[in-house]
């Protein structure tokens, strides 16, 4: 299959406005974002990852670049379509990036920089500011040589104890950028150029179908149609099948805790990413550990589980779970939040900050401590919702998405009036640079 660069073009319509946020958020921020946006009025900025469904990337710039749009910034979101190796090999290199072990090999090398070359070249000059998401497209800058524009790498996972040969192959091309954004300090790749680094947490859109108020009644309804029983307790995990979200250990732990809270139930609601080969064996994995279990419910966005669903299922938990045992930031604990929803969650990546203070004790690290916690919190209804309003606070003020715009916003304008340092250019256009 010939790699190449498409404009995912669902997302660019402006269908969304600034000041719809103004009365979640306060006028500070948006009259900051109407400011930056005015300075930034044309700019042709473009973000480039590799999956336009699944996943918090995709749920992020879904939601962002229409916004960015509807600001007067010429935003646009492309896609590298690769080969199924490609994706293979990527996978691979983001486990790597967040500690797992891996043998890089030559021919892994070649199809990362082969598909990044091909789609590389097939970008067009007009664009100012390049966003590029995550390891996949990260040798786009070394491949498209030296055209004047600002390049950004944007991170999105903990990458501070990465596996050594990946990052090594990595950090070259890393370095051409211009600025490396990360979620939080503690997640900068070693070695790479602290002097080039930025730190912006990612953000919920209060907005979407995903997060919109939806009345009771209707989530109830909702999951009744799914097939769950309205009367009794209930837990939901909602992620992708990846092992780092620990589906298995969810089940472990949700079969522990129904043996004290009777007539428990369990959903796992999970999506498959296009560029994740590995989902497909998880979920497989899921149905087997699961079958003839009539409390447990898998549903995945394959089955037509999309945002709506996702909200009503988060709304009409008695209790969210997010069992990551390595967690980017993990947008599903917002998520929840923002809905009022106490949360038990693995004390792993971006998690703990989006904890409100004194509810740390929900942080688990072991499927027992899950299990305690969530009979502790069905048998406390006061608790849960003390819990619940806390939490929700906590995002109204940090992560929701005018905080984000207005940070990427400051960030781009600051490359653009030269507030970065600019890397050097690369030795041969095409060629994996020196270090
Ligand atoms: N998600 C979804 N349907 C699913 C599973 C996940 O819409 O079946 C969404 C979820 O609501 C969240 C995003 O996918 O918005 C996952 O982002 P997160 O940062 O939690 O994890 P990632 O998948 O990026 O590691």
């Amino acid at each position: 299959m010939l790699p190449k660069v498409s404009v995912h073009r669902f997302s660019c319509a402006p269908f969304t406005n600034v000041e719809n946020y103004r009365r979640l958020v306060g006028g500070d921020v948006i009259d900051e974002i109407e400011a930056l946006a005015h300075a930034l009025k044309g700019a042709r900025v473009c973000h480039i990852n590799s999956t336009g469904f699944g996943g918090g990337v995709a749920e992020l710039l879904a939601r962002l670049v229409p916004l960015a749009r509807a600001l007067g910034i010429n935003a646009d979101w492309r896609l590298i379509q690769g080969s199924p190796e490609f994706f293979r090999v990527t996978k691979a290199f983001h486990n790597a990036l967040q500690g797992s072990a891996y043998s890089l090999s030559e021919s892994d090398k070649s199809i990362y920089l082969q598909v990044n070359r091909e789609s590389a070249r097939l970008l067009d000059d007009s664009y100012d500011v390049f966003v590029v998401h995550d390891p996949q497209p990260a040798a786009f800058r070394a491949a498209v040589g030296e055209r004047g524009a600002k390049w950004i790498w944007r991170c999105h996972i903990d990458t501070s104890e990465p596996n050594r040969e990946v990052a090594a192959f990595l950090l070259p091309f890393l370095e051409l950028h211009d600025v490396a954004v990360f979620t939080m300090r503690e997640f900068a790749l070693p070695g790479l150029d602290a002097r080039r680094t930025a730190f912006i947490a990612p953000a919920i859109d209060p907005l979407s179908t995903k997060n919109m108020e939806l009345p009771d009644a209707l989530c109830l309804e909702v999951i009744a149609n799914a097939g769950l029983d309205t009367r009794r307790p209930r837990v939901v995990q909602v992620s992708r099948f990846d092992p780092w979200k620990d589906p298995l250990g969810v089940i472990d732990a949700y079969r522990t805790a129904r043996r004290e809270v009777p007539g428990l139930q369990l959903s796992l609601v999970g999506s498959i990413a296009g560029d994740d080969p590995e989902g497909w064996q998880l979920l497989a994995r899921v149905q087997e550990e699961t079958a003839g279990d009539d409390d447990i419910y898998v549903f995945t966005n394959l089955a037509g589980v999309g945002s709506m669903e996702v909200n009503a299922f988060q709304r009409a938990a008695d209790v969210v779970i997010q069992k990551s045992v390595r967690e980017g930031f993990g947008l599903v604990v917002s998520e929840a939040f923002w809905k009022g929803k106490p949360l038990v969650a693995g004390r792993a990546g971006g998690i703990p900050m989006q904890f409100p203070e004194g509810h740390e004790r929900y942080l688990i690290s072991s499927n027992e401590e899950l299990a305690a916690r969530v009979v502790e919190l069905i048998g406390d209804p006061a608790q849960r919702k003390a819990f619940g309003a806390a939490a929700r606070e906590h995002v109204r003020e940090r992560f929701l998405l005018p905080r984000l715009l207005r940070d990427e916003l400051r960030l781009i304008h600051s490359v653009l009036t030269g507030g970065e340092r600019r890397a050097p250019p690369p030795a041969a256009p095409g060629a994996p640079p020196k270090r």
